[in-house]
């Protein structure tokens, strides 16, 4: 355990977690202001529709590097539904996910 204050939000996290490698940014700067600021540069965009319900959501995911991103495809591929997605394969591919369209509702209430 690495735990660490956010310089943005002043919120401790575990530096060493999973969720914060996969998302980048700096070590003083929690996974999920890594997330909502976007403060990662970005090397590789690409969304993802699912076709769930009648609603269709649509995902943008951004990734390290190119080989991350077709290996989220094809894991995308492989699951389906929202609640999947950070589950089996996908776990294994470094993503950092910049937006979607159905609204963030999991953020920790800091917008
Ligand atoms: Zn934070």
């Amino acid at each position: 355990m690495q735990i660490r204050i956010c310089k943005h939000c002043e919120c401790s996290f575990n530096l060493g977690s999973q969720r914060k490698k996969a998302v980048g940014g700096y070590a003083n700067e929690c996974p999920d202001c890594v997330e909502e600021l976007g403060t990662e540069t970005a090397v590789c965009y690409r969304g993802f529709v699912t076709g769930d319900g009648k609603m269709a959501a649509m995902q943008i995911l951004k990734f390290e590097s190119k080989d991350d991103a077709e290996a989220y495809g094809r894991a995308w591929n492989n699951n389906s539904g929202w609640n999947n997605r950070r589950s089996g394969g996908l776990n294994d591919v470094h993503f950092t996910k910049v937006g979607e369209n159905i609204g963030n509702s999991n953020h920790k209430g800091k917008q």
